[in-house]
């Protein structure tokens, strides 16, 4: 049996891919090690945000937002999806200054985006501290539960053909298709590497390397929070290139949990709690918002996201390669940009427009680290 595509990776980025690619009217076959959803895209928050950290992650954080909007109706309950918005927070005037910054960019992308002063942000969030500047109060973004989101888009390739085989490791991708642990070779006409943190061992053209997280998750305290709330200064830890951050960083949850973030660490590989980093993580949240102290954790966890030199992803045909491309990389967007990763890749195979020009995130671009 040959495949039109095959696709080593189920995570939500090989997940959307398959979607697309199999609502195309490809023959997809989805290759995965482990199951369904249980590398990075497991430990990820599931916030769907605008980032503008640089023009061409705006462009893809912006389309990808827009996608996930009109999907949202075609979700199922337990995908979770609410459209809460994200409020920057503020904490002094310096920060107000890139509130106002940050504000004009977004209205400027057609992104509805507001300025709360201190004493908005705390009629909207009434749980913060005192004393904070404002925010900006993005409304377009949202929160799904990512897990539910990649099965659901698995199912739906399947619906369409596609073929999803689970415990099977690759080991080789070629033009010519990919081999396996066990020695079997399958032929597709198109390879495509979504093997997240793992996409370096298979292509060694991509570099890509583990930045480690920790979440942490409340029991249920329905109405704590509303938004999804981060501190202006995240965007430091985010993009930053220090060995070690954290920030304030938490989510609502339609359960009534709260998802508490979140961290940042290069060079580690051991995927164990560092307790000393989820008290910087915790004591952070508690600056700004102390009563967070009185609720209860239930579970903490780590993840490692898949990073790349110039913090964005890997999109499209691979250097030297005729048929094999990558879609890979994505650090901490890959929930919200999956979908318009795999709509920018499906153009590219299928030799259509994109919506938004793919160069940014060829893996063939140049690369200047940040
Ligand atoms: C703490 C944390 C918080 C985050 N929060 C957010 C957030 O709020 N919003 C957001 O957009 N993103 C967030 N992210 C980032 C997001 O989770 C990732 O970018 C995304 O999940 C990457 O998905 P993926 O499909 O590329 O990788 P993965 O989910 O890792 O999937 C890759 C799959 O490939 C499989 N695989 C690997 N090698 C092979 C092989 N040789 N053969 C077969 N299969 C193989 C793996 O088993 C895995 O299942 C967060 C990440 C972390 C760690």
């Amino acid at each position: 049996m040959s495949y039109d595509v095959a696709i080593v990776g189920a995570g939500i980025v090989g997940a959307a891919c398959a979607a697309s690619l199999s609502a195309s009217g490809l023959r997809v076959l989805v290759l995965e090690s482990n199951d369904i959803a249980t590398g990075t895209t497991a430990a990820g928050m599931g916030h769907i945000v605008l980032m503008d950290d640089s023009e061409a992650q705006l462009a893809l954080t912006g389309y990808s937002r827009k996608l996930w909007n009109e999907f949202a109706g075609e979700l199922p309950p337990e995908a979770e999806y609410e459209h809460c918005g994200t409020i920057w927070v503020a904490a002094d005037e310096e920060e107000m200054l890139e509130v106002r910054r940050k504000q004009s960019v977004y209205t400027e992308h057609g992104s509805d985006a507001v300025i709360l002063d201190a004493q908005s942000l705390r009629a909207v969030e009434p749980k913060l501290r005192e004393g904070l500047a404002g925010g900006l109060l993005v409304k377009d973004d949202s929160v799904v539960y990512q897990l539910c989101a990649t099965r659901f888009l698995l199912d739906r390739s399947v619906r369409y053909g596609a073929k999803v085989r689970t415990g099977v490791r690759a080991v080789k991708i070629s033009d010519d298709g990919v081999t396996l642990e066990d020695g079997e070779v399958i032929a597709a006409g198109v390879t495509i590497n979504a093997a997240g943190t793992a996409a370096g061992e298979l292509s060694p053209e991509l570099k890509i390397v583990k930045r480690k997280g920790h979440l942490a998750i409340t029991e249920r305290y329905p109405n704590f929070v509303r938004h999804q709330l981060i501190e202006l200064s995240y965007l430091k830890s985010a993009h930053g290139s220090d060995s070690e951050s954290v920030a304030f960083n938490i989510q609502p949850r339609r359960t009534g949990q709260i998802l508490l973030g979140s961290s940042r660490q290069f060079g580690i590989e051991s995927d164990e709690i560092d307790f000393d980093i989820l008290r910087q993580m915790t004591g952070r949240a508690f600056e700004y918002m102390p009563n967070l102290k009185m609720l209860s954790i239930v579970r903490v966890w780590t993840g490692f996201r898949p990073a790349t030199p110039d913090n964005l992803p890997y999109i499209g045909k691979i250097a030297g390669y005729e048929n094999t491309y990558a879609a890979c990389g994505h650090e901490g967007l890959g929930i919200t940009t999956s979908l318009g990763t795999a709509e920018l890749l499906t153009s590219a195979i299928l030799g259509r427009k994109p919506a938004i020009p793919i160069e940014p995130y060829l893996p063939s671009r140049t690369i200047t680290e940040h």
